[in-house]
């Protein structure tokens, strides 16, 4: 299980320091999760503004 990021991203950057494993960068168009070190954990979840991340 992973969370993905939805294309309601703003690109703020809030979820990105919160992730302990460091699996949230800036893509081109959003911030993109990389499903395979991502330990859903929901932290990036809890600080997003918009809700994107979602668990999968
Ligand atoms: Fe990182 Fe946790 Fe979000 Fe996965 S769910 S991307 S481990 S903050
Ligand atoms: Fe996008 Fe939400 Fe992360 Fe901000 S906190 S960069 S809106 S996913």
């Amino acid at each position: 299980m992973a969370y993905a990021i939805n294309d309601s991203c703003i690109s703020c950057g809030a979820c990105a320091p919160e992730c302990p494993v460091d699996a949230i960068s800036q893509g081109d168009a959003q911030y993109v999760i990389n499903e395979d070190t991502c330990i859903d954990c929901g932290s990036c979840a809890g600080v997003c503004p918009v809700g994107a991340p979602e668990q999968q």
